[in-house]
C-alpha cells in the first residue's frame, strides 16, 4: 500500500480529534522525560497546536525517521502494549498527524539541533539549526487536505473541553511535570511541577476546593492507596471529578468509581460525585489491562480487597472530620466545572445552532476568570491533621431561635449555626430505625384494634407475593376479604403517633421495591420512615425541643447530612461575621 494512503487511513483512526493529537504529543514529551510541557492552541487546536518540551530531544536522523510509518522503536512487540511504564505505544500517530497538516518539528538532543518541515506528509526540508534541548512540534491547519474530516469535529468548545480535561488529568498524574495549557493566548492551566499534588488540585478545581480536600494514605496486603478526597460539600454533578490512577497511569473503571461514591453514601445526594484523586499501587499480576484508544480500563482480580480498603479509608476519614459547610464571603470565583459547562453548551448546540454566539461569550468569560492569578493559600498539612470522634466533631450548640419555622439558629464559641430541623430530625430517626431493624429482635406490638388496610387490586396481588418480606419486618398480617389485609401486630419500634401512616408507608415500600438486597431494602424503609416521622418545615417547635434535637444530632454517626445527602447544618464562623460587618475597622 502506498505510504501516503496508509498514513491518511491511519489518520482517520488515530487523528479522530484534535484532542488525540494533543494526547500523542504530550505523551511523547513525557516519554522523552520532559519536566516542562507547554501546550499552545489556536482555536482549540484546529488552526494550530504547538507542544514544547524540555526532554531528551532527538538527533538529526531520528528527527526525520519519526515521521515514517513503522519506524518507531517504541513498540517492539505486543508485550510492550502491556508494559505499564511505556506511554507512547501508538508510534504510528506522528506520521498520521503529519499527513493531514503542516508540521514543523524542532528538536535538539543537546548536541545537534534539527528542523524538519512536512506538508501533507511530504518532507519539504530538513536542516540543522540552533535550538534549546528538547522538542517542539508545531502542527498547523490540521485536516487541511481532508476537508470532510472537519465536519466531524465536534464544535470548538467541546474539543477544548476534551483537551482541558485530558491535560488536567495528566497534570494530576504527573505533579512533578510543569504543565502549561494555553488557548488563543489565554491560560487554561498552569502547574508548577513542584510535585505537590494538592497544588495541582488547587490549580484545576480552585483554592476553595483544595482547602477542603482530605489526604488518603493506606494499604493492605494487595493494594496501596494514596491521594485526596473532597469534603462532601464540594461534590459536583459530574462523574469526571473522580480521577483514578493505577501505578501512576490514568485509568477508568466503573466498579472503582462505584466503590468510591458508595463510600460517600448519605454524605452526598445520589446525583452528585465527590472530587477524588487517587493512585492505586498494585502488583501488575493482579490487574488485567484493556486498552482503548481514548481510555484505559482495568480489571482488578482482587476487587473485594480493594473495595474493602477504599471503603475503610474513605469512611474513616469522613467520620473523623467536622463537615459543616462554612458560609464564606468569596474573594474570587471558584473555578467553574469546565465539563459541566461544556455538557450544557453542547446540549444547547444540538438544540439551537444560533446559540453559538452566546456560548462563545460564556466561554470567553470563563477563561477570564481562570486568568486571575490565585494567591498562595496554605493548604492541607498532614502533620496538622486533627481527628475528631463522635460528639467532639460538633461542639454543643445552644438554640437562639427559629426562622421561617424551618431553621434553628444556634450558637457556641465557634460561631453561628443554622440547622434544618427536618433534615436533622431525619438523620436522628434514620440511624435509629436502621439500628432497630438490624437488631433482629422480633418483639411485636399487638394492636388493640387490628388495622384494616385496603389496597388496589394490583397492589394486593403484588403484596401477596411478597408477604414474607412484611412478616420478616415483624408484622403479623392476615388476608381479610377483597383486596384487604388485616394487620394484627407491628414491629415494637414503630412510633405510636402516626402509626397507621407509618405502616402504610412500609407496605408501600414492600410493594414498590424490586431490589430485595436486604441492606438496601432495610435502608429504604429507614429513610422512608425517617422522612415521614420527622418534624416538617413550618412546624414551630418549642425551645426545649430545639435543645433536644441539637443534642441528639450530635450523638449520631453522621450529624452533617440527612439520609438523602442534604446538609443538616451550616455555619457562619465568628471570624466570617466580623469580616462581613467590617468590625476590624473600629479596632
Ligand atoms: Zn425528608
Ligand atoms: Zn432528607
Amino acid at each position: 500500500m502506498d505510504e501516503d494512503l496508509a498514513n491518511k487511513i491511519a489518520a482517520g483512526e488515530v487523528v479522530e480529534k484534535t484532542m488525540s493529537v494533543v494526547k500523542e504529543l504530550v505523551e511523547n514529551a513525557i516519554d522523552a522525560k520532559a519536566t516542562s510541557i507547554k501546550i499552545e492552541l489556536v482555536d482549540s487546536g484546529v488552526k494550530e497546536i504547538t507542544v514544547t518540551d524540555d526532554g531528551i530531544g532527538m538527533d538529526d536522523e531520528d528527527a526525520v525517521l519519526c515521521f515514517s510509518r513503522h519506524a518507531t522503536s517504541k513498540l517492539k512487540n505486543i508485550d510492550d502494549l502491556f508494559n505499564i511504564e511505556s506511554l507512547g505505544f501508538r508510534g504510528e500517530a506522528l506520521p498520521s498527524i503529519a499527513s493531514v497538516s503542516n508540521t514543523i518539528l524542532t528538536t535538539s538532543n543537546g548536541k545537534v539541533g534539527t528542523e524538519v518541515v512536512i506538508n501533507g506528509g511530504v518532507i519539504e526540508s530538513a536542516k540543522e539549526i540552533d535550538c534549546p534541548k528538547g522538542t517542539k512540534i508545531d502542527v498547523k491547519n490540521l485536516f487541511y487536505n481532508t476537508p470532510v474530516r472537519l465536519k466531524y469535529l465536534k464544535n470548538l468548545y467541546v474539543e477544548l473541553a476534551n483537551i482541558t480535561e485530558y491535560v488536567d488529568k495528566m497534570a494530576l498524574s504527573y505533579p512533578n511535570i510543569r504543565f502549561d495549557l494555553i488557548n488563543n493566548d489565554k491560560s487554561l492551566l498552569y502547574t508548577d511541577g513542584s510535585g505537590n499534588l494538592l497544588k495541582v488540585i488547587s490549580r484545576i478545581y480552585g483554592v476553595d476546593v483544595a482547602k477542603k480536600m482530605i489526604m488518603i494514605d493506606g494499604s493492605n496486603d494487595d493494594y496501596k492507596v494514596t491521594g485526596y478526597i473532597s469534603y462532601p460539600e464540594k461534590a459536583r454533578s459530574n462523574r469526571s471529578s473522580i480521577t483514578t490512577f493505577v501505578n501512576n497511569r490514568l485509568i477508568h473503571n466503573n466498579d472503582l468509581n462505584r466503590v468510591i461514591t458508595d463510600a460517600y453514601h448519605t454524605y452526598i445526594p445520589v446525583s452528585k460525585f465527590p472530587i477524588v484523586v487517587l493512585n492505586i499501587e498494585v502488583d501488575p499480576i493482579l490487574i488485567d489491562i484493556n486498552i482503548h484508544p481514548t481510555k484505559m480500563d482495568i480489571k482488578f482480580s482482587k476487587m473485594d480487597s480493594l473495595k474493602e480498603l477504599l471503603n475503610n479509608l474513605i469512611t474513616e476519614k469522613l467520620s473523623t472530620k467536622t463537615l459543616i459547610p462554612t458560609v464564606e464571603q468569596k474573594l474570587k470565583e471558584e473555578k467553574k466545572d469546565f465539563s459541566e459547562l461544556i455538557a450544557k453548551l453542547s446540549k444547547k448546540d444540538e438544540e439551537k445552532e444560533e446559540d453559538k454566539n452566546n456560548n462563545y461569550s460564556e466561554l470567553e468569560e470563563m477563561q477570564l476568570d481562570l486568568d486571575i492569578k490565585e494567591e498562595e493559600v496554605p493548604l492541607y498539612n498532614p502533620n496538622e491533621e486533627e481527628k475528631l470522634y463522635g460528639k467532639d466533631r460538633i461542639k454543643k450548640m445552644y438554640p437562639v431561635g427559629l426562622v421561617f419555622g424551618t431553621y434553628i439558629v444556634a450558637e457556641n464559641e465557634d460561631g453561628m449555626f443554622l440547622i434544618d430541623q427536618h433534615a436533622a430530625a431525619e438523620r436522628i430517626n434514620y440511624e435509629k430505625y436502621l439500628k432497630k431493624m438490624g437488631s433482629h429482635d422480633n418483639y411485636k406490638q399487638d394492636l388493640l384494634v387490628p388495622l384494616k388496610i385496603e389496597l388496589s387490586n394490583n397492589d394486593y396481588l403484588i403484596l401477596k407475593e411478597k408477604m414474607d418480606k412484611l412478616l420478616a419486618l415483624g408484622f403479623e398480617v392476615e388476608e381479610f376479604g377483597l383486596n384487604t389485609i388485616l394487620v394484627r401486630s407491628h414491629p415494637y419500634w414503630l412510633p405510636d403517633y402516626a402509626l397507621e401512616e407509618a405502616i402504610r408507608k412500609m407496605i408501600d415500600v414492600v410493594i414498590s421495591e424490586k431490589d430485595f438486597d436486604s441492606y438496601k431494602f432495610t435502608e429504604k424503609i429507614a429513610i422512608t420512615l425517617a422522612c415521614k416521622m420527622s418534624i416538617k418545615a413550618n412546624d414551630h417547635i418549642e425551645f426545649a425541643a430545639m435543645e433536644d434535637l441539637l443534642d441528639r444530632l450530635r450523638e449520631t454517626e453522621n450529624p452533617f447530612t440527612c439520609p438523602h445527602g442534604r446538609p443538616t447544618i451550616i455555619t457562619f464562623s465568628k471570624y466570617e461575621l466580623e469580616k462581613l460587618f467590617m468590625r476590624s475597622m473600629e479596632k
